[in-house]
């Protein structure tokens, strides 16, 4: 009898006739930040021999106390994702969270579906993460099963490619990585030169929001019954994790990841460059993509994302700041940051070059300070598992950074808060761009900056509590003391960094008194925080 391919397999109606049910060939397991469908791991699949296994599990979903709204756009976008598969013919062995026989770990569930289907052999796609590369090394002895792990092609610079360009350099600079994509893929380029004649345009992407400027209003998708399935489950179930459930802010299929991106390309990437270091109270996504957890999870490939900015400025739609602004995040930081994670780990998370030991203090969670710049980042995390890059950079990093936060608790609050939150981007920005804790591997400075920095990019000075002209004193701005205490703590490793010589001299010109005085804020402030 002839099955047509990836039909499912039915009792016959005779009693004599057993129809062959196939063996099982290959399993391919396949991660909640893998729902793409040309995805390595899929891409020779069977519909009659082989079976993709799709898991939700607990320990994924605790082992850090994820934002509900992270929570909630992972599950529905798997279960989406398995959804358009099954369409497609192929059969999908889908484990849900609630099964009661859910071993909670991917181990746990990959050992019960090969009893389940005695698969010949396991394939699946390299994750984004370390941890999750150890379990996988580990498969193959303990199913005794050929596993085959498959590069993650979904990136424009493999990890080898990446490895081979960092081989021998004493440093590494995200510029000239740069640089070397544009050459690789040809994006604005003229032959060997950049279009425009300038590999960046940053000095006209430095702009404020003007007085009264109304930015587009960013749409929401609608919820249908099966995010409303899985906004009730992740509400039952995670209801004290951090965050605002609802309203969701996400698509959770690729049509609404799509749309989102054509909304953003019509809409609002043509002023990307002129206001992507702007902040505003209440504008929580400013002239930003918003892109970032379709792009991580698979729903969005970097590349359809890129050509749609190039095509923007083909069509003369964005200008050439704006369009090679917003490549470089993606072509430039994107796989850069990534490269760094895999050439460096594991050894990078332990490294604490500033030796900063603080706890993070409880504000972080409940946005219950008087700060205003924080209580606008936390705020807008809280409400939609999203701050745009310089809210998270420059005030929350910022902060993180002056004040001193252990590495490791800082980092985990990252991973929790931002939907777009997994360890290959979120460890190497957190400790390599914020907190200077790899000595200068990933960034040749700390970013770290005092009120004048935020009274500049943001109007968020202008109805705080605190006076962002005052350095000590009743009512002194706490990113003032902490920015001067920052620089004299580290004195030691910083002062000879000749990207932060001009702060140094200005320190080097203070009096001891003054010194002593920025130091007795400091400290004042970490104790009234009980740091
Ligand atoms: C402390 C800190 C933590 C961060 N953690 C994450 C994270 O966990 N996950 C994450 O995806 N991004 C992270 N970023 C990078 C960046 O802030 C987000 O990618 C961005 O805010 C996502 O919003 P968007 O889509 O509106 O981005 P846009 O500002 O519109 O940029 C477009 C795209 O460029 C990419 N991009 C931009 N900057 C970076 C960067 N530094 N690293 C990697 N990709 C970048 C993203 O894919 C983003 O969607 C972090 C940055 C900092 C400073
Ligand atoms: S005055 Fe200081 S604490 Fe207040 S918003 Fe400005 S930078 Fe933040």
């Amino acid at each position: 009898m002839n099955r047509q391919r990836g039909q499912s397999v039915t009792k016959h109606a005779t009693p004599f006739y057993n129809p062959p049910v196939p063996m099982i060939q290959t399993l391919r397991f396949v991660l909640g930040d893998q729902l793409t469908r040309s995805l390595s791991s899929l891409r020779d699949l069977d519909p009659v021999q082989d079976i993709v296994l799709m898991v939700e599990v607990g320990a994924e979903t605790t082992y850090v106390r994820h934002h509900k709204q992270k929570i909630a756009f992972v599950l529905a976008a798997m279960r989406g994702f398995a959804k358009s598969l099954a369409d497609e013919g192929i059969r999908v062995d889908y484990v849900k969270l609630d099964d009661p026989a859910n071993t909670h770990s991917f181990t746990g569930e990959l050992k019960r579906a090969v009893a389940r289907h005695k698969p010949a052999r396991i394939v699946a796609t390299e994750p984004g993460e370390y941890r999750v590369l150890d379990m996988m090394r580990a498969w193959s002895r303990m199913n005794d099963l050929p596993v085959e792990i498959r590069d993650d092609d979904r990136f424009f610079c493999s990890r080898a490619e990446f490895a081979a360009w960092a081989a021998n350099r004493q440093s590494l600079r995200m510029e000239f990585f740069y640089r070397e994509m544009r050459r690789k893929t040809g994006y604005l380029m003229q032959g060997e030169a950049p279009v425009g004649g300038a590999w960046n345009f940053d000095s006209e992407n430095r702009k404020t929001l003007p007085r009264g400027h109304r930015v587009p209003v960013r749409r929401r998708p609608a919820v249908d019954p099966a995010l409303r399935a899985v906004l009730d489950l992740v509400a039952a179930r995670f209801g004290d994790h951090f965050g605002d459930l609802e309203p969701f802010a996400w698509a959770t299929d690729r049509a609404g990841a799509l749309a989102a991106l054509r909304e953003f390309i019509g809409e609002r990437l043509h002023l990307f460059g002129d206001y992507q270091d702007a902040m505003k109270s209440g504008e929580d996504f400013v002239y930003h993509a918003v892109i970032s957890p379709y792009l991580n999870a698979g729903l969005l490939s970097a590349r359809e994302v890129c050509d749609a900015a190039v095509n923007a400025w083909r069509d003369s739609t964005a200008p050439l700041n704006a369009v090679e602004g917003f490549l470089r995040q993606i072509l430039g930081w994107r796989e850069f940051v990534r490269g760094i994670y895999w050439t460096r780990m594991p050894d990078y998370a332990a490294t604490n070059y500033l030796n900063a030991r603080r706890r993070l203090p409880e504000f972080f969670w409940s946005g219950d300070t008087k700060m205003n710049c924080l209580r606008e980042t936390i705020g807008a995390t809280r409400r939609n598992a999203y701050a745009h890059h310089i809210q998270r950079l420059m005030i929350a990093g910022n902060f993180a950074l002056l004040a001193g936060i252990a590495p490791a608790e800082i980092e985990e609050w990252y991973l929790i808060v931002y939907a777009d939150a997994y360890d290959w981007v979120e460890l190497p920005n957190v400790h390599g761009m914020v907190l200077h804790a790899d000595g200068g591997v990933l960034g040749s400075k700390p970013y770290a900056a005092s009120g004048a920095y935020i009274d500049r990019m943001s109007d968020y000075c202008k109805t705080c509590v605190y006076d962002r002209r005052k350095r000590v004193g009743e009512g002194a701005c706490p990113f003032n003391f902490l920015y001067w205490n920052f620089l004299i703590e580290n004195e030691p490793k910083l002062a000879r960094n000749p990207r932060i010589a001009m702060p140094y001299r200005t320190l080097g010109a203070m009096t001891p008194t003054e010194r002593e005085s920025l130091r007795a804020a400091a400290s004042a402030f970490f104790e009234s925080l009980g740091l």
